[in-house]
């Protein structure tokens, strides 16, 4: 079930407030990357394509502010929320802090309790079924809690992959995916996969969601990939 957890950069150069954040983003059911400079950190989003990034403001060489605004400027990375962290409460760094782009910004020392709570604000905006809200398109509910789906009030049987795929789709409906941006997001990246199975788990969610005599909400997009919608 890895890739339907969120991924959390998380970019902070003092080890040791780097390793209390990764624990705690852990122990709350995240997969951690962690990174403790600019660089890294640019490099860890390429290869990892996190969901929800935190990010210190001081950093050695590339600063937390250019991360950010490098980030929010590419079109791949724009979408992925930033939570700025700072040493400085004045209220001139928050300006400049949300000016970058950045999506929320918290001073130190900050709660932790705080802390996961913003992270979970923002995946609730951009990736609600990691942090188990309900997901309605048409007559389809899929409740990333319990794990049930249901279409017209009856319970789908889904394989766990099948319900990874929906969950995925249900988060963006109409949004057009790419054989290999599945894989990713509900594969992982990690796991080497042929793309045509994504096609036979299409087939096997087509065939569920289909069961009951409703019609197939899933458009296949010739040369593009899959659609909801
Ligand atoms: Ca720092």
């Amino acid at each position: 079930m890895a890739a339907s957890q969120p991924t959390v950069l998380v970019v902070e150069d003092e080890p040791a407030q780097r390793e209390v954040l990764a624990y705690n983003l852990e122990a709350e059911g995240f997969r951690v990357v962690k990174a403790e400079n600019g660089e890294d950190a640019l490099m860890s989003v390429a290869e990892e394509n996190p969901d929800i990034i935190v990010l210190d403001w001081m950093l050695p060489s590339v600063s937390g502010i250019e991360v950010c605004r490098q980030l929010k400027t590419r079109n791949e990375t724009r979408g992925v929320p930033i939570i700025m962290l700072s040493a400085r409460s004045e209220e001139v760094d928050k300006v400049r802090g949300l000016e970058t782009g950045a999506d929320d910004y918290v001073v130190k020392p900050y709660s932790l309790v705080e802390l996961m709570a913003r992270v979970r604000a923002q995946l609730r905006r951009t990736r609600p079924a990691t942090v188990g809200e309900r997901l309605e398109y048409e007559d389809i509910v899929l409740d990333a809690e319990t794990h049930r789906v249901t279409r017209g009030g009856d319970p789908l049987k889904l394989g766990p992959t099948e319900f990874r795929l929906l969950s995925t789709f249900m988060e963006k409906p109409g949004r057009v995916w790419s054989r290999e941006q599945l894989l990713d997001r509900v594969w992982g990246r990690d796991i080497y996969v042929d793309t045509r199975t994504v096609d036979v788990h299409i087939g096997r969610l087509r065939k569920a969601l289909t069961r009951q005599g409703g019609s197939d909400p899933l458009r296949t997009v010739r040369g593009a990939g899959y659609a909801l919608g």
